[in-house]
Formats: structure tokens, sequence, C-alpha cells
């Protein structure tokens, strides 16, 4: 399933019987109703979009499974599919749009590598169990009390205008732009203890909109109380990919309705962050603005006794003028290393084929700290080993693909791709003891950038990479293939 990434058709579970495709068959988009994924019967989806499996009659369309490359055709669950469209205004979404979004998307990692064959996409937590928290009832700031009490400014619009049109603006924005408009204009600050807005954040398109299942309850709901409590999320760690599989149909949305303007943005994967705001206990995110003068990225990684893969341990951007920052720490007595070195180069150029005594003599703690160009950065493959942290990092830019930095062993790893116009953003989630979890980059699509020629990935063998620039078509979704593809009969990777 291309949202979940959890597999089709088990006797046990009976959502995952029923299916919903998305494909594109001679230049146009089609979505017909839902189908019964039924082996080794072939998959026969109703003609009618507005039909079912069990009452289509002959009314039908056989399909066959196609290779992963080129997309054609992608599989949503028909869970998967309903909680999608839930997200749209009722009138849905155009199919195009809907199919130029999806091959956007990675191929998602089967949760059930995380947390077991029978881990349900779509949690619904209780309650109780979201309000267990060590933090206070949320109080307003004294200062800012006072400051707003003293704060009568006889310009200030928003006075004039009546409660309910500030609840519908408040609505539309995330929750600390609206605690922040307090200090502007005391008009607003009646959001802080109204529970209606405080409700919109766990609508489905809000902030907290995995949550949304609550809105249903029939019971009273302090929200305020909710939203602070779930600033950190106290519940089972599988939640976690409840909260995944929104992140990604929210960014389905928002690259759907952001389309008439600009081209359609790329897709951040954990980099989203922003979207909600929450995190895990032991897990923090940090964002570093990309700023116009980086020059470079800093790698650092390092090979512990008893591990077997080098992971890495932190990184920072390096800008022509002005202060580097860290992410992460920068192990002392690394060994520092360009990325022309001929060491580095000679371990990584032929992939899989680097000799893994020379690999862990020079991973070895300390480790080395890699400098790696940045100049015309447009994103970066990264490679996770689970459970665990984030084990290679290679740079994307618009000329060429960096060396990779770090090494994973032969476990479950998980990759993944960003290929963005500009790069705004470099988000890395860590884990407690500072390991990086997660990186991320995000984008807003800058039309300028687009005019430059896209480089193209191809292949050679079953694990090399080598960059063309005769730039036609955008190369994502091959690349993503690559890195990511889990189909077992699929001839490209
Ligand atoms: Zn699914
Ligand atoms: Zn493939």
């Amino acid at each position: 399933c291309i949202l979940c990434g959890d597999h089709f058709g088990n006797m046990d579970d009976p959502w995952r019987h029923h299916l919903r495709v998305v494909y594109q068959d001679s230049g146009t988009v089609r979505v017909p109703g839902e189908g019964l994924w039924k082996p080794p019967d072939p998959i026969r989806v109703p003609t009618n979009p507005g039909a079912k499996w069990d009452t289509m009659g002959e009314d039908y369309i056989r399909l066959q499974r196609w290779p992963c490359w080129p997309r054609y055709m992608f599989e949503l669950h028909e869970i998967c599919w309903q909680r999608l469209m839930a997200h749209f205004d009722p009138e849905g979404v155009s199919p195009c749009d809907l199919y130029d979004a999806l091959m956007k998307l990675p191929f998602p990692t089967n949760p059930s590598i995380y947390f077991g064959q029978d881990a349900p996409p779509y949690e619904t937590t209780p309650l109780e169990q979201l309000l267990q928290s060590e933090r206070q009832q949320p109080g307003c700031n004294p200062e800012l009390q006072r400051m707003i009490a003293r704060n009568c400014n006889v310009t200030d619009c928003f006075r004039c205008l009546p409660l309910e049109i500030i609840e519908a603006v408040g609505a539309l924005l995330p929750t600390p732009d609206v605690l922040n408009t307090r200090l502007a204009s005391r008009a607003w600050s009646v959001l802080f203890h109204n529970p209606t807005f405080w409700r919109t954040r766990f609508e489905i398109n809000g902030e907290r909109g995995f949550l949304d299942y609550l809105l249903m309850e029939d019971r009273r709901i302090d929200w305020r109380l909710l939203y602070h409590s779930t600033c950190r999320l106290r519940c089972g760690r599988s939640f976690d990919l409840t909260i995944r599989l929104w992140e990604t149909r929210r960014w389905v949305r928002d690259a759907i309705l952001s389309k008439p303007e600009s081209p359609l943005m790329e897709f951040g994967g954990r980099a989203l962050q922003h979207y909600h705001n929450t995190s895990w206990p032991g897990r923090y995110s940090r964002t570093v603005e990309i700023p116009p003068d980086l020059v470079g990225i800093g790698i650092s990684a390092c090979l512990e006794r008893g591990s077997e893969t080098a992971d890495i341990k932190g990184l920072g951007s390096i800008r022509a003028n002005g202060p580097s920052v860290l992410l992460g720490p920068k192990v002392p007595g690394a060994r520092l290393m360009r990325e022309d070195e001929p060491e580095l180069r000679s371990l990584h150029r032929d992939g899989s084929t680097m000799a893994c005594w020379d690999l862990e003599a020079m991973y070895r703690y300390p480790g080395i700290h890699v400098l790696l160009g940045a100049r015309l950065l447009r994103g970066a493959f990264f490679h996770r080993e689970l459970p665990g942290g984030v084990t290679a990092i290679q740079l994307l830019r618009s000329n060429d693909l960096s060396v990779s930095v770090g090494y994973g062993g032969c476990g479950r790893e998980e990759g993944y791709y960003f290929n963005m116009d500009t790069v705004i953003e470099l988000v890395v989630t860590f884990d407690v003891s500072g390991w990086p979890l997660f990186v991320g980059t995000l984008v807003y699509s800058n039309t300028n950038t687009l005019t430059a020629p896209s480089p193209q990935v191809g292949t050679s063998g079953r694990s090399r990479l080598w960059w063309r620039s005769d730039g036609r078509a955008p190369s994502t979704s091959l690349s993503v293939c690559l890195v990511q593809c889990r189909e077992s009969d699929c001839d490209r990777c």
C-alpha cells in the first residue's frame, strides 16, 4: 500500500483484502471502485467508482500487477483510501492531481518490521492514556497577562471583529502563531480561553488531526489540556505509525491544494514534524535553516566496539560568512577528511565491493568527520538501521552526488531519498543519547530553480549509482525505486 506500506491479503485481517487503485491508462488517470484482493484470482475492480466488488456484477476491470517502475498504478487499502479522502472536501479531489502527488511518495517501509505483523495502521489510543502527562494545567504566562491587561491599543482594528470571526481565523492558524498574536492585539487573547478554538486543533487537518477520532466521542473533553498533554506523547510507540500516516496524508492534501500556484512540492518525509509539534519522550528534533551562503555540511561518523554499523553521530552546516551550526556531537579526535580524499573515494566508488576491514579501520572510534560541499544542495539519501539511528548519508547536489558517509550492517534497514528544488530547512530527529534517528529536508518549490536541468540517476548492476547530466525528466521516482523498492520480483533494483 503506497500510504501505509503494509501488504494486502491476510486471512486474519479483513481490512487487508479491500483495496482501491489509482492508475494511469493511455494518459487518463482512473480511480475505480472498491475491489477485493483474493489471490490467486486476478484483481478485479468495478468500472464505476461508486460500485463495490460485491455489487459490480460483470462491470469490472481486470488489473495486472505491474512492476514497481515505471509506476502506473498505486494500490491502497480501502481503509487507507477512506482516511485519505477524509482530508478533502466532499467534492473530492481531481484524480490527476492525486496521481501526481502519489508519484512523489517513496515506497513506504512495511510497518511490520518495527511493530510486528499485527500492528494496525490506525490506532485509537484512549483519552486517559493521552492525558497522562507530567505537565501542569496550562496557564496564561503572568507577565503576558499583565502586558495584555495594560495594552489597550485604540487603533487595533481586530477589536471590531466579532468572536466568531476571530474563532474562524484562529482555526486556520498554527497554535504558536495564535498564541503570539496576543502580543500584538488584545482581541486575540480570548482564544486562549476558548474551547471551540482548542477543539479545532483536533480536526483532521488541524495540528493534532491524528487524534480526530476523539471528536466523535460523546463526552466532555478539555481540549486545551489534551493539546498540552499531547505535546509529548505518553502512549505505546506503535502509535507513531498512526502519526506517520497522518503526516503523509496531510502532505498529499497540502501538495494538491498548493498546486495551482506552484509546481507540485516534494515530499518531506519525517521532516514534517511541524505539522503536529509533538514528540516522544527521549526524542527531540532540531531544525537548521539553510542559509544562502551555505558552502558545506560536515558529517561525523564512527564505529564503536560491539557495533556492526558506522553510525552518523552529528552533522553541521558550514557557512561562508557566519557561524556554523552543529547538530549532534562532533566526536573529539575524529579524523578530518575532505570528500576528495582518495581513500574515501576509492572505498565508496564501487558501492558494495568495499573492503570490510578497510572500512572498519577508517571508521573505528573516534571515526571521521567529513566535509561535503553543499553549495548546490538539493537533498539527501540516508539509510537507517532498524531499530536504531542513521547509518549513512549522501548529499544530493544539482550537479552530482557526494560520497556516502557511514555504512550499515546487513540487517533491517530502511532508506529515504529527498530531492528538492530548493532546500530551505534541514530537520534532524535525535534520540536521547544524541544520535540522529531521521534526517529530512523541507522545501517550497521555487520556479527559478526548476529551469536548471535535473540530473538523472541510472543503474549499472545491482548496487551502483552514477549520474548523467542529460537533464531529461526529474528522476525522483526512479531513485526512490533504487533505494526503497521492496518488490521481490522487481528487475529494476
Ligand atoms: Zn494501507
Ligand atoms: Zn523496484
